[in-house]
């Protein structure tokens, strides 16, 4: 919840599923060996259908059922499906990369290979991290034995941030919301050890077991840290107070989609008022923050709870906190009994999975997180053709111009809006495979030979390091919040623009020997999809610059807004778990970026030579090829828990919802299946936006 995780609007859920896997506080998150996989994948895979289903009832089940049929959940995983096929093939292309960077044992210091393969190694390398026991993280742990009052505890919590900590009081950079082109200082919220500020307070069985999981879970890192049993348990206690206190502060997520609510820049001088017990000047100095005058306070009432936390719990149970979340925050570079304790709440008690995957999965997944220019170097030079690049830059501008056209046929928005619509969707600027320029890793050090946790702590400060240099910095627009083998896209409001990483041009997204519509129904939507999030209840409040500012007329603004509510009311009425709904608040951004994003991508299908042949292949119409292809996307299987933590949490619907919500809405769908009215794939009162 630190601010740069408010910023950016992503396709799927892969890449926050990381984040909860690591919980790493930093914006991102995540072959057949050989050769391109689209040249041996059919475009559509007939044996993933399942025909005993009338596409008009649930054309999810008809388009997926063969294939969820035929699979079940591999061992670790908490989901599978389409993103996570194709994740898992580029993995193995980054394990094949690493293996090799790792085997070199005299790359040059500081080269790309001896980064990579330094980094590789130390977390494989199980036993030296047994030898190495808590020392890495020695500093950290010493820091909060340090602190014996309220401005001592503050400095520990800084040192703790730089580290990676989430100890829920973090001074970062961003883009000022209302001057794209300036890095401004930025307090977000932060400092729950628990998914989401719900999961303190929500009734029902299935919570209380997981708050008394998690008692166990704190009780544990802190034995592990040398705590006796009963002191443990009572500091267990405490600490889960404290964060029940820091959760009552947090906003609930559907709260926090107001980019107005969360603009809220504040002079230091004036922070003494709000938040009195914070010693401001030695906390950001303790960060290494160059001089500012104002910082922008996501939550002040987050602010000035926190502080009082300060001032009115024990020092004691602050430093049961800070350790526990050291040895949380570490559980993933610490001796087994962490790893497997993290492992245990957060992947087995949270989601259900019964096993963790095995080291090399962990270890290629933790480097890409890490390294991710370096890597992601290596990987395109690897694994992404300049062919790949030139089509997918030739769909996404077919689709920017069939947007164009839409917007000047809408019924509900004025030619004004739409004059300003159009010049904010020209300025989109378009990111394709990997970033033009290469970050600078120069400064970074990944001595051979170091524990692993102590390379955790270097590239965690490292970028840490970056982040607060940027403070009243120019904004550097050529930065990527992803790495390039990412399976997953985002639109980012600030630079107005749109982002595919080579990870994601690949099957069953886009494939390169398959049909226009079959590519125009996967990567197209995707494409689709991340330039409606431009115009989404969001996206739509921010400029062609990626400025704050509202350029729609009140009365358009007006019927955006009931066209938004026919989406969350949709979606408020699917229930993907007994007992736990969608949340159509929270999801309605991402759930109108699949409508609009669809129903771009079909007109621009329409203009293809396929789409005019009406020529079928396989007994499929080009039009029902292409929503074929757009639900085969988002098959999947996930655990109970994983299926329940999305819905409370996530942004996204569940997958199934992406394809049911969205078809049943448009025409085209029914068109193309003869669908009755009244059929299930209809719904009677459709939303329309784009
Ligand atoms: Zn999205």
């Amino acid at each position: 919840m630190h601010p740069a995780r408010l910023v950016v609007r992503a396709l799927g859920v892969a890449a926050l599923t990381a984040l909860i896997a690591t919980s790493l506080p930093s914006l991102t998150n995540a072959a057949r060996a050989a050769g391109t996989p689209s040249a041996n994948v059919p475009a559509l895979d007939k044996a993933n259908f399942d025909p005993t289903c009338k596409p008009c009832d649930d054309f999810y089940q008809f388009a997926t059922g063969g294939w969820t049929k035929s699979h079940t959940l591999p061992p670790g995983r908490a989901r599978w499906g389409g993103f996570d096929e194709l994740a898992q093939h580029n993995r193995d292309v980054l394990h094949t990369i690493l293996e090799d960077d790792a085997k070199i044992a005299n790359a040059p210091a500081g080269s790309d290979a001896q980064k990579l393969g330094s980094y590789y190694r130390a977390c494989m390398d199980t036993d030296a991290i047994e030898k190495a026991g808590t020392t890495p993280v020695a500093p950290l742990l010493d820091a909060v034995a340090a602190a014996h009052d309220v401005p001592s505890l503050t400095t520990t919590i800084a040192t703790l941030e730089r580290s990676g900590v989430d100890a829920g009081l973090r001074l970062g950079s961003r883009a000022d919301t209302k001057n794209s082109s300036k890095q401004i200082a930025a307090i977000g919220l932060g400092g729950l050890g628990l998914p989401d500020r719900d999961y303190y307070f929500n009734e029902g069985e299935r919570f209380g077991t997981i708050r008394t999981a998690y008692h166990d879970y704190v009780a544990t890192q802190l034995r592990n840290l040398g705590d006796d049993e009963a002191k443990a348990n009572a500091e267990a206690t405490a600490v889960i107070a404290l964060e029940t206190a820091i959760a009552k502060a947090t906003p609930k997520r559907a709260d926090l989609r107001d980019p107005y609510k969360l603009y809220n820049p504040t002079p230091v001088a004036q922070l003494a008022t709000i938040a009195p017990h914070v010693p401001w000047k030695s906390f950001f100095s303790s960060f290494g923050a160059p001089a500012f005058d104002t910082v922008n306070l996501t939550v002040p009432s987050f602010v000035t709870s926190y502080d009082e936390l300060l001032a009115t719990t024990p020092i004691d149970t602050w430093k049961a906190y800070l350790r526990f979340h050291v040895a949380d925050d570490y559980s993933g570079s610490l001796p087994k009994r962490f790893e497997d304790a993290g492992f245990g709440f957060r992947s087995g008690v949270l989601l259900g999975v019964k096993e963790q995957l095995p080291p090399w999965q962990r270890c290629t997944a933790a480097t890409d997180a890490a390294l991710r220019d370096v890597l992601g170097k290596a990987y395109v030079s690897t694994a992404f053709p300049a062919s790949a690049k030139a089509r997918a830059q030739e769909l996404v501008n077919n689709l920017q111009a069939t947007l164009h056209d839409d917007i000047g046929t809408l019924s509900w928005m004025s030619p004004q809006t739409k004059q300003q619509a159009v010049v904010k969707l020209a300025a989109f600027t378009k990111k394709i495979g990997y970033p033009d320029r290469w970050e600078d890793y120069s400064t970074l050090q990944i001595p051979n030979g170091a524990p692993y946790a102590s390379d955790v702590i270097a590239v965690r400060r490292w970028n840490d390091a970056r982040n607060i240099a940027r403070i009243g910095t120019a904004t550097d627009r050529g930065r990527w919040g992803m790495t390039p083998p990412t399976v997953n896209a985002y639109y980012n409001p600030s630079n107005n623009e749109i982002v595919f990483p080579a990870g994601i041009l690949e099957p069953p997204f886009f494939n390169a020997t398959a049909d226009d519509a079959v590519n125009y129904g996967a990567i197209g939507a995707v494409i689709g999809h991340e330039m409606t999030h431009g115009f989404d209840d969001q996206g739509r409040q921010f400029d062609a610059q990626g400025n704050l500012r509202d350029w729609w007329t009140p009365s358009d603004a007006a019927a955006f807004k009931t066209r938004a509510q026919c989406i969350v009311d949709e979606f408020d009425a699917f229930e993907p778990v007994a007992g736990t709904h969608e949340n159509g608040r929270l999801v309605q951004g991402e759930a109108i970026a699949d409508l609009g994003g669809l129903t771009i991508a079909y007109k621009a299908f329409e203009r293809t030579a396929e789409a005019k042949s009406h020529k079928s292949i396989d007994g499929y119409t080009p039009e029902q090829r292409f929503f074929l292809a757009y639900a085969q996307v988002w098959r999947s299987i996930g655990t109970e828990g994983m299926i329940r933590q999305i819905a409370l949490t996530n942004e996204h619907p569940w997958d199934k919802y992406r394809v049911l919500g969205t078809l049943s809405n448009m025409p085209e769908f029914q068109a193309a299946f003869h669908c009755a009215a009244g059929d299930k794939m209809v719904r009677a009162a459709r939303c329309q936006i784009w």
